[in-house]
């Protein structure tokens, strides 16, 4: 066991209030490895997951979950090994999926700790395509989206983890999908390697703009608008939403940066009216009951070719903030994730 080990974890040091994150807001820090108590398993992590959600953790603005303390480890979903277990159910060897956070070991309860069996997946596949942002994808667009086949879907932030995947998955439906993001290249793999109908790149252009080429694009409007995004991109979709539009709130990275006051942008109620348009909130914790249908089903379209996924990896807890910071200035190409043990798979 890994008694006399140290632990790397990266820690909350000041939360970034209306301002872009910096290097600083983090610590690192090495302390020694926990024993795991009655009940409890110690956890290697293997890989860890950076999501934008994370952003939301870091401010003291009310939102769905709490915020992280100032000194405590950063939150985070893990691939992890138990490498001791205190715990009926848990063996040494055990591939588990937990909140472990920014760091190399932790002592969870058992029961916070979810076994998985990667059959012919690689385990870092369960922190995106066949994880958190890959349920998101799936139960977000056929769930609340419900496309039809014909229909035209827009994805924003369409070679991320999740919307790689949605809009993958609303070709598969027969619909024609549009995608926005803020790189050519990002743009070129979306439309070459994904299959995306068309792309849009939304840098440097402001809603009025952006709603005009929409426009052009889409003639007959937008029939599922998936938005993980928010910001100019929202309100350019939304002066082209189609009869009878879904517009899915997935994210709204765009304000990430100011979640401590209001956003104030166009207010869309009338066109909520007069495209006789739903709007709904997702929040993937509300989804979990898919999870083996939606794993069932995305890994078939792994397996066939149907689907291909794109991750972006860094190496050592220590390279998390700034990777994370780079995830929310757009530098990622796809899902974007820490390979915290050297030996993982
Ligand atoms: P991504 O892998 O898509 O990475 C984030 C991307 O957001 C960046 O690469 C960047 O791409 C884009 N972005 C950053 N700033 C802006 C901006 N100002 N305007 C427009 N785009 C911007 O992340 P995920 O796929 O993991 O997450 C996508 C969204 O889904 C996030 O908002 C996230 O919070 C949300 N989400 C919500 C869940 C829920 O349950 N509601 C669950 C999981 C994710 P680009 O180059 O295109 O700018």
């Amino acid at each position: 066991m890994a008694a006399n080990q140290s632990n790397t974890r990266i820690v909350l040091a000041e939360r970034p209030a209306n301002r872009p994150v910096r290097e600083s807001d983090f610590a690192v820090e090495t302390v020694s490895v926990p024993e795991p108590g009655e009940g409890e398993v110690l956890l290697r992590a293997l890989w860890l997951s950076l999501d934008p959600y994370m952003r939301g953790r870091m401010s003291a603005a009310r939102s769905y979950a709490k915020s992280v303390e100032i000194g405590a480890v950063m939150t985070g979903e893990t691939v992890s090994e138990v490498i001791a277990s205190r715990a009926a159910g848990f063996k040494p060897g055990d591939i588990v999926l937990a909140q472990s956070g920014w760091q190399q070991y932790a002592v969870l309860p058992a029961a916070e700790a979810q076994r998985i069996e990667p059959g012919d997946m690689p385990l870092s596949y369960f922190l995106g395509v066949l994880g958190m942002p890959g349920l998101t994808a799936y139960s977000a667009l056929l769930g609340v989206g419900q496309p039809k086949p014909g229909e035209t879907v827009l994805i924003s932030a369409a070679s991320g983890a999740v919307g790689q995947l949605a809009g993958q998955i609303a070709k598969i439906k027969g619909c024609r999908v549009i995608g926005t993001a803020g790189a050519a290249d990002k743009l070129a793999y979306v439309r070459d390697e994904l299959g995306f109908d068309v792309v849009v790149n939304y840098k440097g252009k402001d809603h009025t703009a952006l709603a005009a080429e929409l426009a052009a694009l889409a003639p007959d409007g937008i029939h599922v608008f998936y938005d993980n995004v928010g910001g100019a991109v929202h309100d350019a979709v939304m002066a082209n939403l189609a009869l009878h539009a879904r517009v899915i709130i997935v994210g709204t990275i765009a304000i990430y940066d100011r979640l401590e006051t209001p956003d104030t942008g166009i207010r869309w109620n009338r066109q909520l009216m007069v495209k006789r348009a739903r709007m709904e909130g997702f929040l993937v914790w509300d989804w979990r009951h898919q999870t083996e249908e939606f794993r069932r089903e995305v890994s078939a379209w792994l397996r066939s070719g149907k689907v291909r996924y794109r991750e972006d990896i860094v190496d050592g807890i220590a390279a998390a903030p700034r990777a994370f910071m780079g995830l929310l200035a757009g530098e990622n190409r796809g899902k974007m994730l820490v390979r915290v043990a050297a030996d993982a798979r």
